[in-house]
C-alpha cells in the first residue's frame, strides 16, 4: 500500500499542476572557463569554433528543472577525461553539430538523452559527460561498429535522433599512420611526442573552421534502440521529478 502510494505521488503532483510557473531559464555563458592551464592550451580557448555547451539539469535528487544552466567547455571535458587529445576534441564537435539539430535553442537538456558510441577511452567520456548518460543504467550503448566520434544521440521524450560522425575527408592520414605505428609496438619515444603533435595540429585546424563542415549528420526516423550494453542494474530516478509543478 505504501509503495503504491509513492508510485503514485509524482502523478498526484503533476495532476495538480493548474496555476504552476516555471521561472525563466538564465542561462550561464559569462561563467565558462577557458583561462590556459598547463593541459589547455589558450588556443583552444580561444577558437572561434571550439565547442561550448549550455546544459541544463534537475535541482537535487527529486530535483526540479534547474532554473539556470551550467556551461560545460572543452577544459571541463579535459577535466574528466584526464588529458587532450584529438578523440575528444573531435568528439564534442561532433556531438556539438548534433545537439544544434536537436536543440533549436541551444540549451542540451541532459536530462533527457541517450546515445550510442563505441568504446573509445575519449569518444566514450565526452558522450557520457555531455549527454548524462549512462552505460549502467542503459541510457549510454557501445557498439563498437561506430567509429571514435560516431553518435546516435536521442532526444527521449520526442524520439528525434541524430547520427553524427566525421567526414572521413578530414581525419589526417599521418595521424593514422602513426597511431598504427605506435599501437604496433615497434616505436620510439619521439613517435610518441610526434603524434601529440599531430594530433593537437588536427584539433587546431577543427576548433578553427565551421565544425559542421567536419561531420556528416542525418536526423534517422523510427531508430530502434540497441540493447543495452551492461545488465540491468536499475533504472535511474533521480531525475523523475522534474516535471513538479513550482509553488
Ligand atoms: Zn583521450
Amino acid at each position: 500500500m505504501k509503495y503504491m502510494f509513492l508510485s503514485l505521488l509524482p502523478v498526484f503532483l503533476f495532476a495538480s499542476q493548474t496555476t504552476a510557473q516555471e521561472p525563466t531559464l538564465k542561462t550561464a555563458s559569462l561563467g565558462a572557463d577557458i583561462t590556459e592551464e598547463w593541459y589547455f592550451p589558450a588556443w583552444l580557448g580561444n577558437a572561434p569554433y571550439a565547442p561550448i555547451f549550455e546544459v541544463r539539469d534537475t535541482e537535487n535528487k527529486y530535483g526540479r528543472y534547474a532554473k539556470q544552466t551550467k556551461t560545460i567547455t572543452i577544459k571541463d571535458l579535459i577535466k574528466y577525461h584526464g588529458h587532450f587529445c584529438g578523440g575528444l576534441v573531435e568528439s564534442a564537435a561532433s556531438l556539438r553539430v548534433a545537439f544544434d539539430l536537436l536543440f533549436p535553442d541551444k540549451i542540451i537538456d541532459r536530462t533527457d538523452l541517450r546515445i550510442v558510441s563505441n568504446n573509445s577511452a575519449c569518444g566514450g567520456d565526452v558522450a557520457a559527460y555531455l549527454t548524462g548518460s549512462r552505460a549502467r543504467f542503459g541510457s549510454h550503448v557501445i557498439d563498437n561498429s561506430l567509429t571514435e566520434s560516431e553518435f546516435y544521440v536521442q532526444q527521449v521524450s520526442t524520439g528525434r535522433t541524430m547520427h553524427v560522425k566525421l567526414n572521413p575527408a578530414v581525419y589526417p592520414k599521418e595521424v593514422k599512420t602513426q597511431m598504427k605505428k605506435i599501437e604496433s609496438g615497434v616505436f620510439e619515444p619521439k613517435d610518441i611526442d610526434l603524434f601529440q603533435e599531430l594530433q593537437w595540429a588536427y584539433a587546431k585546424r577543427m576548433v578553427n573552421s565551421p565544425l559542421r563542415d567536419s561531420f556528416i549528420i542525418e536526423e534517422v526516423k523510427g531508430y530502434k534502440w540497441p540493447e543495452a550494453s551492461c545488465k540491468d542494474l536499475g533504472k535511474r530516478k533521480d531525475n523523475d521529478y522534474k516535471n513538479t509543478p513550482w509553488i
